[in-house]
């Protein structure tokens, strides 16, 4: 699983990691949104918490993580989840049924400065869920979505008052994640290149 605040290349390392190790990869935060999008019953519970800068309960993220094994029971990869103690003692739960135990838990690892900076250039397709930055996948906000050339669009939780609440909940609830998986995790540092942070995983997955 690949831990990390806001803006730390989650999503970016997680689609590398599928294309070069073939790794079934989720984010439980897309699969909420596109479920908010498709106005699931499910989606609109966690839209109203998340667009105000909160965590979707414990209860909405292990019924989309349940689902998600069920449909990839053989390797996977978490970006984003777990986010809360709770949540992470269910998943050792639920994996220890499964008898498929936790491999490795990568945390990225980067300063606030950062996180905003990439926070301001960063655009989501709505249709795909594909997550871009300006500058780097496309040069405007006008640009079509370079995956499947939909109209692309802020997150609704990317402003700074939803920001400032999110890494505070990432300090709060995540951080403590840390310690509990122990000599589980391993920490990158995250600010560098995505090709420089991606070999340093690479490493790790490989063993
Ligand atoms: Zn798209």
């Amino acid at each position: 699983m690949l831990l990390g605040p806001p803006a730390s290349g989650k999503g970016t390392q997680a689609e590398l990691i599928q294309n070069r190790f073939g790794i079934p990869t989720t984010s439980t935060g897309a699969i909420l949104r596109r479920q908010a999008k498709e106005k699931t019953p499910l989606g609109l519970e966690a839209e109203k918490i998340i667009s105000k800068g909160g965590l979707a309960p414990d209860n909405l993220v292990m019924q989309v993580v349940e689902a998600w094994l069920e449909a990839h029971p053989a390797a996977f990869l978490f970006d984003g989840f777990p986010r809360t103690i709770e949540q992470a003692k269910e998943f050792d739960q639920i994996l220890q049924q499964r008898e498929t135990p936790l491999d490795l838990a990568i945390a990225l690892a980067v300063s606030v400065d950062t996180i905003r900076t990439r926070m301001s250039q960063r655009f989501v397709c709505p249709n795909c869920g594909k997550v871009v930055s300006m500058g780097k996948h496309v040069q405007s906000p006008q640009d079509p979505c370079p995956n499947c050339g939909g109209p692309l669009e802020k997150r609704s939780d990317d402003n700074n008052e939803a920001l400032q609440r999110r890494l505070e909940a990432y300090w709060e609830k995540t951080v403590p994640l840390y310690k509990y998986y122990g000599n589980r995790l391993v920490e990158v540092e995250a600010g560098r290149d995505v090709e420089v942070v991606f070999a340093d995983i690479e490493r790790l997955i490989a063993g």
